[in-house]
């Protein structure tokens, strides 16, 4: 291939603006990021090598090479890892494969602060080279291809790069970034030595350095390593040193791994700026011997919503790597978890087909989840600040404890925010943990704005003679909150739980009862409040519905191509109309989204039910407008639940007509 010009793709050129705009606050983290990639790329062979030994090429000792050259401004990582083929090259480093690409750069906003920390999220990898280089050279060559097939790739990270074809003796990667000049302080053994050993002592590779002396330097302040020497120069011998510790983290001891060290190596794994929220690391032993160690990050992923999203689980096999991403390991409704599963017992060659099917890998996958259950469950406890009681409770925490509360408080409501959604997922996943699930949930309700009101908060505050734990599901809060459904409930000051994400009514699907308690939709069904109605109240019911038995019949025939029924409620207090559905039927909400979503919904046709009280309907009977208002009520309905009449153009009419 002779030397050609292409373009990044469009996403890529403007996450290389960002990158080179607003990442200056956390630049050193480019060499975590490239140093990564060449460990990925070792373990990618040797995960090819198990079934083709040809391709270490006589060459089995993996490893990462840090150099760097004063004079020609470079700083070099090689590996000799997999490498790139040339259109590997072209497709890997022109283009991002990451679902969700799109989505990321939308939400730029151009402000470089909230723009780092959506970058954080999203990781920018290879490219986060240019946080330091005003250039960078790739020279590549696939393991198993010919020395012919080696490929250069230039780009001075704007618009477009080069890519031609050269001749590479050896496999694998060096990625040579041309220092800008406000970068030059990276070029630096002490400062490239401080920097791995803070990001990337857990690989398991050696990353060699250049050993380097003093020349002539003579040591005036010995506890000044850098300032004490006179500036005769440090000078490369030629030997080679190991510049990380190579131990593994999840195989240390949990006593000798400081807060810090787990973080650092939360950011490695996950490519997220943030620190995590909360991790768990065991050594679990017994007919499967495994090590987890497992994060909760801080903020969701762009694509937390693709099921098809892998979970961010690396599976290693007595600490050598096997693959990124093993979905087999934790189900999919806590995609979210990053972090780490060693196993003593699986095949170093295991596929992931053989994961599926493996009864080692189903007793991990219920320890992780058992365990990022644990962890959740803990959260949610420490989420509040213990109250200073009329013991004074708090008073009596040790300083320690007191600050050991305030570190954790809030971070519940924090994850629910994040992650609350994913989480129901799970009541339709996982049966066997659909009661400790139950309790993990927070819902907003009627007397609480915040999504902070967990079923059994809301059991212990039940009204007496309450039989039910009511909810209404709804697009958006306000419509949930100001639903004519809810009327009664807040005149007799009953709490509803307001259930507004999407997942919410498939999920309840699944939960029909908490702690013996039925969850019940207001907006299904007659409501029957039971104990909580007074005697008087049933019998005005009553008596309404059988006065107004005529009147229903009326509006039943003009209505009955989009009312199933009509009938007489006591839900309603101030609204005139709202519409309910049948026990068993699927909510109109529910229809709304699947029609949505492009699937077939089965056509709900739902109950009108009337407030007899209400003006307008007391003004129905023998009005000359009867026909106008009979839909213009129910459409009304429609509308106040979030939902557009079927012809809106006729019901605006009609309005207007009676307007004028
Ligand atoms: P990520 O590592 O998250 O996939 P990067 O932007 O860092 O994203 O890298 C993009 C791709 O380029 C990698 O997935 C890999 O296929 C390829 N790549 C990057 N660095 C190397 C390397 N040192 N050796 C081989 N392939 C590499």
């Amino acid at each position: 291939m002779t030397k050609q010009t292409l373009s990044f793709q469009a996403e890529v050129a403007q996450l290389l603006h960002l990158v080179t705009h607003s990442l200056y606050s956390n630049k050193e983290i480019f060499l975590r990021e490239l140093i990564s990639n060449a460990s990925d790329a070792c373990d990618k062979l040797r995960f090819e090598a198990i079934n083709d030994g040809g391709l270490y090429e006589n060459d089995s000792e993996l490893k990462v090479k840090v150099t760097f050259d004063k004079d020609a401004k470079t700083l070099t990582i090689t590996d000799n890892g997999i490498g790139m083929s040339a259109q590997e090259a072209i497709d890997h480093l022109g283009t991002i494969a990451k679902s969700g690409t799109k989505d990321f750069v939308s939400k730029l906003s151009g402000d470089q602060k909230a723009d780092s920390q959506l970058i954080g999220q999203f990781g920018v990898g290879f490219y986060s080279g240019f946080i330091v280089a005003d250039k960078i050279t790739v020279e590549s060559r696939r393991a198993g291809m010919q020395e012919s097939e080696g490929v250069r790739w230039i780009s001075g990270g704007a618009g477009d790069f080069e890519v031609e074809t050269i001749t590479r003796p050896v496999r694998g990667t060096s990625v040579i970034l041309h220092l800008r000049d406000d970068a030059m302080d990276y070029a630096s053994a002490w400062k490239l030595k401080s920097i791995i050993g803070k990001y990337s002592d857990h690989i398991s590779l050696p990353i060699l350095m250049e050993k380097e002396e003093w020349k002539d330097g003579e040591l005036i302040n010995p506890s000044d390593e850098q300032g004490g020497r006179q500036p005769g120069g440090m000078v490369k011998t030629g030997e080679w040193e190991t510049a990380n510790k190579g131990n593994a983290i999840w195989a240390r001891a949990k006593k000798d791994i400081s807060e810090e060290q787990y973080t650092e190596f939360y950011k490695q794994i996950s490519h997220d700026f943030e620190a995590p929220l909360a991790h768990t690391h065991n050594r679990v032993e017994g007919s499967t011997e495994y090590t987890q160690l497992l994060y909760i990050p801080s903020k969701a992923p762009m694509d937390l919503f693709n099921r098809e999203k892998s979970a961010g689980i690396k599976l290693y096999v007595k600490r050598v790597f096997i693959m990124d991403d093993a979905e087999a390991l934790l189900p999919t409704y806590l995609r979210f978890v990053k972090g780490v599963v060693d196993s003593a017992d699986l095949p170093l060659n295991v596929s992931r087909e053989l994961l599926q099917e493996s009864r080692d890998v189903k007793a991990i996958r219920e320890g992780c989840t058992k365990r990022v259950l644990g962890m959740l469950e803990d959260l949610a406890k420490h989420d509040k600040l213990p109250e200073a009681g009329a013991d004074g409770v708090t008073d009596v925490l040790s300083a320690e404890d007191k600050l050991e509360a305030e570190k954790n408080a809030g971070k519940y409501t924090k994850f629910y925010s994040e992650f609350g959604a994913v989480l129901k997922e799970g009541l339709g996943e996982d049966f066997a943990n659909k009661e400790r699930l139950a309790k993990l949930l927070r819902f907003a309700s009627s007397t609480t704005d915040t999504a902070t009101v967990g079923l059994a908060d809301y059991k212990a505050r039940m009204k007496e003679g309450q039989e039910a734990i009511y909810y209404i599901t709804a697009d958006t809060a306000a419509a949930a909150k100001n639903s004519p459904q809810l009327e009664v409930f807040k005149k007799k000051g009953i709490e509803v739980l307001l259930m507004t994400d999407r997942v919410d009514e498939w999920a309840l699907n699944y939960l029909h009862d908490f702690d013996g308690t039925p969850l019940q939709s207001v907006a299904k069904g007659a409501v029957d409040l039971g104990k909580l109605q007074d005697e008087a109240e049933k019998k005005a019911a009553e008596e309404a519905a059988e006065t107004f038995k005529p009147l229903l019949a009326k509006l039943k025939e003009a209505l009955k191509d989009k009312a199933e029924d009509v009938r007489v409620t006591t839900r309603l207090v101030d609204s005139a109309a709202c519409l309910v559905v049948q026990d068993d039927g699927m909510s109109t909400q529910l229809a709304r989204m699947l029609k949505q979503a492009g699937q077939t919904a089965p056509e709900v046709k739902p109950v009108l039910e009337v407030n007899a009280e209400h003006p307008l309907v007391k003004k129905l009977d023998g009005s000359v407008h009867f026909h106008d208002l009979a839909h213009i009520l129910f459409d009304q309905a429609l509308l106040a639940e979030g939902g557009l009449p079927a012809d809106p153009a006729a019901y605006v009419k009609r309005v207007n007509a009676l307007l004028v």
